[in-house]
């Protein structure tokens, strides 16, 4: 950064202070206050084994008992308003910083968990070229790069999105598998027999994770396991 550019940010931090992103409180730095931080609903047990998301009492969810390609998986918090926002402003927003946030607390769960921590190797899910160009980036390959730092577990760009599939918000579960089906492809050899945590934000249905570690497992990966950084409630 140029000593204009240092001078005019710093001017500016100081004409419009840090806001919280979520209650719009001041603050001194990060991008949430304490008291939201405090409140963040994170996904506790019991959660269903496949996918992590917190169910009542069955050992699969609703949408894994129809069947997962996934062995194990993981979320840190429940994708609810007002803490959804976060991950607007993570993806949509260029609040790149996030990955930061998400990845570490990501991390600490999967280090803490029997499978998760003895896995070979992280693999981001993808994102079309055209929107990852648009977008500049891939949150999911952001938040893959800090959990592979922190839990010294590499990670593999392996799959490619060759479908620039329709966003899923307004589809059903059955329309959401659909649309992923065939979307995602291996792009080299070196996953067989390997054991894989699939990294992505946001879980709803799992159709997009489900149909990754479908391809994953074709060619020839041990297990699959997910952590993403928010999901859906049961
Ligand atoms: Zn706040
Ligand atoms: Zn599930």
């Amino acid at each position: 950064m140029s000593i204009v550019h240092t001078i005019l940010k710093a001017t500016l931090d100081f004409i419009l202070p840090q806001r919280c992103i979520l209650c719009n409180d001041e603050i001194i730095q990060g991008m949430l206050c304490n008291n939201c931080l405090d409140y963040i609903p994170e996904a506790k047990p019991p959660l269903c084994q496949f996918c992590g998301r917190p169910i009542k009492k069955r050992s699969r969810c609703g949408f894994c008992k129809k069947g997962t390609h996934i062995d194990y998986g993981r979320a840190f918090m429940l994708f609810v308003p007002p803490y959804d926002k976060i991950i607007h402003h993570f993806k949509y927003r260029k609040k790149t910083n996030l990955a930061i946030f998400f990845g570490r607390a990501m991390a600490s769960i999967i280090k803490s968990h029997y499978f998760l921590k003895d896995a070979d190797t992280i693999v981001p899910v993808p994102l079309f070229w055209w929107k990852n160009l648009r977008r500049g980036y891939n949150q999911a390959a952001l938040l893959s790069e800090i959990i592979s730092q922190e839990c010294n577990i590499k990670m593999n760009d392996i799959l490619k999105r060759i479908k620039n599939t329709k966003t899923q918000t307004r589809l059903n579960e059955e329309a959401r598998r659909k649309n992923v089906l065939d979307a995602f492809r291996v792009k080299q050899n070196g996953i067989k027999g390997k054991r894989v945590i699939l990294i992505d934000d946001v879980m709803t249905t799992g159709a997009t994770i489900n149909e990754c570690a479908r391809v994953l497992k074709e060619a020839g990966a041990k297990e699959v396991y997910s952590c993403v950084a928010a999901i859906t409630p049961g």
